[in-house]
């Protein structure tokens, strides 16, 4: 049985990691950061997705090792975002808070929509950045991506953030068109997560 913590409280998140983990062939519980009774995290202030990843992993890892039943628990953090080419690559790593500190998903996508207007090139890509710390505290990062492109109108009502805009060609719908088997299967956060599993697997069987 190996114990995962995640250093996330976004739900729609952990239901993703929930369903993503479970498709494989290893036997886990998984804590979300306030399962393990982890106060706020720090600022996300790194300049990238594996910087922030790495600041959400480090500050949950400096607390599962002063609680007692959790020390040998492996701490999975992601971080996240769309990145529009049309936009140099924004929103990026501030695609939670796009429009504002609080903003929420409608005023992150009308934001996105406005910046667009009138612009042909829709290619856009979600990326993931994962980081795992071993128990012993050995540190390990995963990366995954999904291109697709911007719509204009919302289509779906699965998924979350910038789903119902972000069209993938190949599927012929939007993230929040797709089945969550499917989206796990070929999304960024699925495809990093799957190689973060593969890490953690492999040094659980090391004896290292
Ligand atoms: P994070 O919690 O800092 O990683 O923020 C990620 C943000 O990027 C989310 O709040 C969404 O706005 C956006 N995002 C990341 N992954 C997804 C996804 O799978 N679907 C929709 N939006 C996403």
């Amino acid at each position: 049985m190996i114990k995962i913590c995640i250093a996330s409280n976004n739900k729609n998140k952990i239901k993703q990691f929930g369903e993503i983990f479970s498709k494989k062939d290893i036997e886990v519980v998984l804590m979300t950061a306030k399962d393990t009774g982890m106060g706020e995290f720090p600022p996300e202030n790194g300049n990238t997705f594996y910087g922030n990843s790495l600041i959400k992993a480090k500050a949950l890892y400096a607390h599962v090792s002063s609680v007692d039943g959790l020390r040998d628990s492996y701490i999975v953090a992601d971080d996240s975002g769309i990145c529009v080419d049309a936009l140099g690559g924004a929103p990026g790593i501030r695609s939670a808070r796009f429009s504002g500190d609080n903003a929420t998903d409608a005023d992150n996508n009308k934001l996105l929509l406005e910046k667009l207007k009138g612009v042909e090139n829709r290619a856009a890509h979600y990326s993931c950045a994962v980081t795992v710390i071993t128990p012993k505290g050995r540190i390990m990062c995963a990366g995954g991506r999904v291109d697709g492109r911007v719509i204009d109108e919302p289509r779906g009502f699965d998924g979350f953030g910038y789903d119902p805009f972000f069209y993938v060609d190949s599927q012929k719908k939007t993230f929040a068109e797709l089945s969550p088997d499917v989206r796990n299967s070929i999304s960024h956060r699925g495809r990093a997560l799957g190689r973060a599993v593969d890490l953690i697997v492999e040094d659980a069987g090391s004896g290292d």
